[in-house]
């Protein structure tokens, strides 16, 4: 298998190419060249296997030049029941007939980006031991996707990782997470400032380009290729979960921020698994849900982005939605970097005249959007009905997942966090916290770790090279 660029630019490359890589040569993003599809009769065969076995079945597909030895070591020591809490590693449950829960949120960090996360640390700590070669992974978050990068590269050999948070604005949980890891390789800083600060100072350190070779600075960020193909195993788990015949269709509803999650869900269903439609669910940062109901994609400016409920969806552009466009105009790369060159100039697209977006429902999409009111009537009405607590991300996704469900077709609503993470909301909601997983009911009360910062990218700087030294 090897990758190209959605901006047709730059040569084909193989999966270990692109693996430590963020953007292609041309500023794209990196595809396969095809995707795989299923042989008849295959989906009878993948049906009988454990997750373990099932994501390398899938993954070899995508990373053929990973010895098929190393792959299934790194399978292996991913996807325990020891780290996801379950031997199911992603258990569907049921809600009410024809609709489940996908819980992929049982994870170190309780959210789903522990799912692809924790692989993708054993397939770097994998491809630099083979060269001796060393990776600080640089970052801002402003809560999930830094706690599992770190709970993913603690004690990695060959791998640091320095991760930016604004100082005192993260959930107390969220920091305690963070903050309590004691590995060595882990590096906390907690920046005097906003996660706009903390973003502007990793953008800065990635533009010096001379500082990003001489300390070996990486990211993990969300358009990391191997994070959305580790995804793409569990859409195919649930469909088995919640089917018995391989000629059945199911529909999944997928709480949507950056399109990574539900761009994996679209792989699948172009290998051929039998998805009716990919719900696509955001909060009231409604980028997707306009372009998928109007054919217009426009990004936000900063200033326009909604600080919600469900944090973890305020986006003010989809950074993988350029993949899904790539297929749906037809695999045309030059009209890509068109498209995206207007995004840059005018921050805005339009396709709603061209056949393109007349295509749409071919590839399975619907979008809705959910806002705070929303959010709190469904973790009300599931925990009253159904006795179940929820967290609000994935109330977003139930509720736009049962405005466009099909009576006849199952629906799988992805569970994208554990309620104790937002339990503000969760109290606002339902008059009381949620549970704390058996064993974080201390995590609040441990040591914590971190360095605070001025938001000075001289600071950082000088943070990083003092800690590589070492
Ligand atoms: C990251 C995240 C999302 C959004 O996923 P994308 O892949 O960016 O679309 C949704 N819910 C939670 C809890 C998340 O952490």
């Amino acid at each position: 298998m090897r990758y190209v660029s959605t901006r047709g630019g730059g040569k084909p490359a193989g999966f270990s190419d692109i693996l430590l890589g963020g953007l292609m040569e041309d500023g794209g993003l990196a595809v396969p060249e095809r995707y795989p599809q299923l042989r008849a009769g295959q989906l009878g065969q993948l049906r009988k296997l454990s997750y373990r076995d099932l994501a390398l079945e899938i993954l070899r597909l995508y990373a053929g030049d990973v010895p098929f030895s190393d792959l299934k070591r790194i399978v292996e020591q991913s996807y325990t029941s020891a780290i996801f809490r379950s031997e199911d590693i992603t258990p569907l449950r049921r809600l009410e007939a024809g609709v489940y829960v996908l819980g992929l949120s049982n994870g170190p960090t309780l959210a789903f980006k522990d799912v692809a996360m924790q692989l993708l640390g054993n397939l770097f700590e994998n491809a630099l031991a083979k060269n001796g070669a060393q990776l600080n992974i640089v970052g801002a978050t402003s809560g999930d996707t830094g706690s599992a990068a770190e709970y993913a590269m603690r004690g990695k050999r060959g791998i640091r990782v320095f991760m930016l948070s604004p100082h005192e604005k993260m959930s107390p949980f969220q920091t305690a997470q963070m903050f309590s890891l004691q590995d060595p390789n882990i590096f906390n800083i907690a920046i005097r400032g906003v996660f706009d600060d903390c973003q502007d100072i990793v953008k800065s350190i990635s533009n010096d380009l001379d500082f990003k070779a001489r300390y070996k600075v990486g990211t993990v960020n969300s358009i990391n290729w191997a994070r959305v193909v580790a995804q793409v195993v569990y859409y195919f788990k649930g469909y088995f979960a919640a089917t018995t015949s391989d000629d059945q269709q199911v529909s999944f509803a997928v709480p949507s921020g950056n399109f990574g999650n539900v761009c994996a869900g679209h792989i699948a269903r172009s290998m051929g698994l039998p998805i009716k439609r990919l719900i696509v669910a955001t909060n009231e940062n409604d980028v997707l849900d306009e372009f998928f109901r109007t054919g217009i994609y426009r990004v936000r400016p900063s200033d326009k982005v909604h600080q919600t409920s469900s944090p973890s969806m305020d986006i003010s552009k989809a950074s993988n939605f350029e993949r899904f466009i790539y297929d749906l105009i037809g695999r045309d790369g030059n009209e890509v970097k068109r498209l995206w060159q207007q995004v840059e100039s005018d921050g805005v697209f339009d396709l709603s005249n061209t056949p393109h977006f007349a295509r749409i429902a071919d590839f399975g999409f619907v979008s809705g959007r959910s806002t705070h009111a929303d959010r709190i009537e469904t973790i009300r009405r599931v925990y009253r009905e159904r006795g179940q607590i929820i967290d609000t991300h994935t109330a977003d996704g139930i509720k736009v997942g049962l405005e466009n469900r099909e009576e006849s077709v199952p629906l799988i609503c992805l569970e994208t966090a554990l309620p104790v993470k937002f339990g503000a909301t969760i109290e606002e909601a339902l008059g009381r916290a949620p549970d704390v997983p058996v064993g974080l009911e201390n995590l609040e009360q441990l040591p914590q770790r971190f360095e605070v910062l001025d938001a000075d990218v001289g600071a950082v700087k000088q943070f990083i090279e003092t800690n590589c030294r070492n």
